[in-house]
């Protein structure tokens, strides 16, 4: 494919979606009418399997009544744990090492409160300063609950270019008075990808644990969890997994961790055939188990079955080599078509640091994601001025892409932005 100037025609994006192996997918989606969406990363579309799974376990309670614990093709009772066994592969790791339950922010609770164990000199937790706020409200209170002093007792590393994170930086801030590291895979607003795999053998080698936030990278990249020895991970489900919004979240803990006292036990934290024995004792599950807490959300959890589907029949590495395809893309035809209309590409540009979107800034972006709407384009707009923009896998195309692009040097050449103010929404 080279960059002739047929490379920027509609024939041309046409031509890829025609050689495209996951092009048959999109029809399982439900997508709008003469819409293009680009917000897979935030809130992931609705699939017709989602939407069948999920009324299949509506019937199931109301065929079985509370025997849909035990009954039915997808017993209530052991749905975190056969889920969890689906997204293994996902995140490479062993089926018993995941479960689907709780949310990011609880599974980031229960794992710092199961894994941070200030001792000695070592009493801190590192994370960085470009996190999602939600990681480092839940890092801060656990430090308040253990005693200790956010401001002194939370590193958090710092960004030269207020964008990406800088591994180095990372590695030198692992000092021995640290307990604890949490950190994300893909960072939410440069989609930034961070090397896992060699902070966690720089985190061992100082004898420090290390989690992963993998929301930004679940279902969008490949993961080897198991073979890089991370401690543990979380994540939601309704981003780039297309599980529903408010969809259950996901934990792994590594089978070295095995054993270890959930921080915040509930009776879901039982081996599984002693829960109902009542007692006062917990018996804790000898796998990830443990770090349930309660009664799992059934229904929000329901349509992760028939989404979680499609993954598993595609295989991560084919949904990464679209999604690569799709960024850069994107990115040529913006360099191409929108030069000189202010736009900042903040992303990595190079495949392995580059997540699942692109991430743009530009001083009118909070009405340009709102002149894009106007026009059926479904962007991400991060306050205060940036848009991300991610293409997905399983349902976009080229000609989205292409689409896209051409709505939005329309939408700057004839200034159409001015129409709307500078101004996020509630829910941006
Ligand atoms: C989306 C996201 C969250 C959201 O947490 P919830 O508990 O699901 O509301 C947290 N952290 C990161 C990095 C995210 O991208």
């Amino acid at each position: 494919m080279s960059e002739t100037q047929d490379s920027y025609t509609l024939e041309y994006a046409q031509q890829l979606d025609k050689q495209d192996s996951l092009a048959s997918y999109r029809e399982e989606f439900y997508i709008k009418e003469g819409g293009i969406y680009f917000d897979g990363n935030s809130l992931g579309l609705l699939s017709k399997r989602a939407e069948k799974s999920l009324l299949d376990l509506l019937d199931s309670w109301k065929e079985y009544g509370i025997d849909g614990w035990t009954e039915g093709d997808n017993p209530w009772y052991y749905l975190s744990e056969s889920l969890g066994n689906q997204m293994a592969p996902l995140v490479g790791a062993d089926a018993n090492e995941v479960i689907v339950s709780g949310s990011t922010t609880v599974n980031l609770h229960q794992l710092v409160a199961t894994f941070y164990k200030p001792d000695g000199k070592r009493t801190k937790i590192l994370a960085d300063e470009l996190n999602f706020p939600s990681d480092i409200y839940a890092l801060k209170s656990q430090l308040q609950l253990k005693g200790y002093d956010p401001s002194t007792h939370l590193v958090q590393v710092k960004s030269n270019d207020g964008h990406t994170l800088k591994e180095e930086d990372i590695v030198e801030a692992m000092t021995d008075d640290i307990a604890l590291i949490v950190l994300p895979s893909v960072l939410y607003r440069s989609g930034q990808v961070l090397d896992m795999e060699m902070l966690t053998k720089e985190a061992h080698k100082r004898n420090i644990l290390i989690g992963f936030d993998l929301c930004h990278s679940i279902g969008s990249i490949p993961h080897e969890l198991s073979a890089w020895d991370v401690d543990f991970a979380f994540w939601c489900n309704y981003k780039h997994l297309n599980g529903g919004p408010g969809g259950t979240g996901g934990l792994y803990v590594n089978k070295r961790h095995f054993g270890t006292t959930p921080g915040i036990a509930g009776w879901f934290s039982s081996r599984k055939d002693k829960q109902f024995d009542m007692e006062h004792d917990l018996t804790a599950a000898e796998d990830v188990g443990a770090y349930q807490i309660g009664t799992p959300n059934i229904f929000s959890m329901a349509p992760i079955i028939g989404a979680i589907s499609m993954f598993n029949e595609v295989g991560i590495e084919k949904i990464r080599a679209k999604s690569l395809k799709l960024t850069n893309y994107l990115m040529e035809l913006l360099k191409h078509e929108l030069a000189g209309h202010g736009f900042k590409t903040r992303n990595p540009m190079e495949e392995k640091r580059r997540g699942g979107h692109i991430y743009l800034e530009h001083p009118e972006a909070a009405r340009v994601c709102k002149a894009l709407k106007a026009e059926g384009v479904i962007p991400d707009f991060r306050s205060p001025n940036g848009i991300r923009l991610a293409p997905v896998a399983l349902y976009n195309t080229f000609e989205d892409v292409w689409k896209m692009v051409q709505i939005l040097k329309d939408i700057m050449e004839e200034k159409k932005y001015k129409k709307f103010e500078n101004k996020r929404g509630v829910v941006a």
